[in-house]
């Protein structure tokens, strides 16, 4: 009943290539680079944390937020 699995970690990012390595400790890991993809966003593979570039985060306060579905 208490199972509950804590959400991954998400970083907010300016580039769009990040290296990862777990941040050391238990979830540590080797030295990873990502890079981001067309959707501004994405999740390493070890140690699942989400990088996701600010202009594509949702929760960063956008001065002109663009409609979604918008091309
Ligand atoms: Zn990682």
């Amino acid at each position: 009943m208490s199972t509950e699995i804590p959400p991954p970690e998400v970083i907010y990012v300016e580039g769009h290539k990040v290296a990862c390595n777990g941040g050391g400790g238990a979830l540590g890991h080797p030295l990873v680079y990502l890079e981001l993809g067309a959707s501004g966003e994405v999740e390493c593979g070890y140690c699942d944390r989400k990088f996701v570039h600010k202009d594509h985060a949702h929760d960063y306060a956008d001065p002109s937020p663009r409609p979604e579905g918008a091309h």
